[in-house]
């Protein structure tokens, strides 16, 4: 099955999502890209090989989105704008009966955290419409979710430690800058280390543990345990899991910079007064940090995202990792983006067209574990994001 496809957010993920739609002309043969800006979506328009349609919306309003959906019509909406939008977004495909797919579970402007519960709470609904969401269907979220599945199907009787790691090796050269939107990559590291251990979550310090890894093809880089949104989903999921973390890579430098603008309150959501009107001050830090979709061309070096999977087969102990790495280059070179925005933007077209083809497409609202990995294995190979498995690679479980 073809079908007519809705892009919303055209920042760097919203460029790599359109390339790669365009790059799949017999299952997506028309194509909108809708942003906050259409000046946006009209230059990224402008550096395709393929005409498609642009238009002006504000995802905060139903109605927008609505009055859009019915004008183009499209079979799927992409939502790669800002979390904040998620739930406008689901009203609008269930009032006019669109499928939909996200990157990025919801946040509330005006609240810290995030959880997938209010997301969930739409799957009656979408079940009744007889239409299907995709949530989290990124690379962390997304990809990550659908290796644990993976594993948990083809290499293990029981997942008992999952470690997911992310490494971004990636170099600028700008002394800081996010490669996803600052104010949602902040938000998510400006809050306490979360993981998952017997059932229960347990909290610690922001940035409180750190170890050591060598990456494949990247080498040793320090890792810092936070909490990302897929151990939410993945432990719901795939229940027998016993222990869950999520690692990211930091430089001392980024560190530094974010204690610095935590300290002096730059990373707060508490709206200020400032000369007669409020500002939230990590809009305002949003405002003067460089846009992620301005550094390609910028960035050297490789990311590689994983997970580290420990338990048991056939009675005996097991451990397997399966990673991804993409260079940043190779990306600006095919879609004129860094890798960040490149290991995002992939995945929600590979989804996209599963659920087209019928075959990840279920009535109601599901994570990517909740789905047939081997699909989407195999597309990830042919398109762009090769994957590598290897057994025995040792991490250590305690905290
Ligand atoms: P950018 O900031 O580069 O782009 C966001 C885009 O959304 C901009 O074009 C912006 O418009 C648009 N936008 C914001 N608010 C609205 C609105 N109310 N209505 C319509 N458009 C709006 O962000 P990224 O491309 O880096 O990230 C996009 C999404 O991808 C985020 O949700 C992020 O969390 C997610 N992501 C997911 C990852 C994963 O692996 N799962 C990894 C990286 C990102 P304007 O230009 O006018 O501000």
């Amino acid at each position: 099955m073809v079908g007519r496809v809705l892009v919303i957010g055209a920042g760097a993920v919203g460029n790599v999502v359109v390339r790669k739609l365009a790059q799949l002309p017999e299952v997506f043969p028309e194509i909108c890209l809708a942003s906050r800006t259409k000046a946006k979506c009209d230059a990224i328009a402008a550096r395709l090989n393929r005409k498609i349609v642009t238009a002006e919306v504000d995802a905060d309003k139903t109605e927008q989105v609505v009055a859009l959906i019915n004008k183009f019509k499209p079979d799927i909406l992409i939502n790669v704008a800002l979390p904040y939008q998620d739930l406008a977004m689901m009203d609008a495909c269930l009032e006019t009966g669109v499928d939909y797919v996200d990157t990025a579970c919801y946040e509330a402007y005006d609240a810290k955290g995030f959880s997938y519960q209010e997301q969930w709470e739409y799957h009656e609904r979408f079940k009744q419409k007889n239409i299907m969401a995709l949530l989290g269907c990124g690379f962390d979220p997304g990809v990550t979710n659908v290796f644990v599945k993976y594993a948990s199907e083809h290499h293990f009787d029981e997942i008992e430690y999952l470690d997911i790691l992310d490494c971004n090796a990636g170099d600028h050269g700008l002394p800081f800058a996010t490669n996803f939107n600052p104010e949602i990559n902040i938000r998510e590291l400006d809050q306490p280390g979360v993981y998952y251990r017997d059932g229960e979550w347990v909290e610690i310090p922001s940035l409180s543990i750190k170890r050591n890894f060598a990456f494949p093809q990247v080498g040793n880089k320090d890792i810092y345990l936070i909490y990302h949104e897929e151990l939410e989903t993945i432990t719901k999921h795939i229940p027998k899991i016993q222990q869950a973390r999520f690692w990211m890579t930091f430089s001392d430098s980024y560190i530094q910079h974010l204690n610095v603008l935590r300290n002096v309150g730059l990373t707060s959501i508490e709206p200020i007064e400032f000369q007669g009107q409020k500002i939230v001050p990590l809009q305002f830090l949003k405002a003067l940090l460089p846009e992620p979709s301005t550094l390609g061309d910028k960035t050297q070096g490789k990311t590689n995202i994983g997970c580290i999977m420990q338990g048991k087969k056939d009675g005996k102990p097991k451990t397997l990792y399966v990673y991804q790495i993409c260079d940043h280059q190779d990306c600006y070179r095919e879609v004129e983006s860094q890798g960040v925005a490149y290991t995002a933007g992939v995945p929600p077209v590979i989804g996209a067209a599963l659920m087209l083809q019928n075959k990840w497409r279920i009535p109601g609202v599901f994570n990517c574990e909740q789905l047939d990995p081997m699909p989407f294995l195999n597309f990830m190979n042919e398109f762009g994001l090769p994957w590598t498995e290897k057994v025995g690679v040792e991490f250590d479980t305690k905290i």
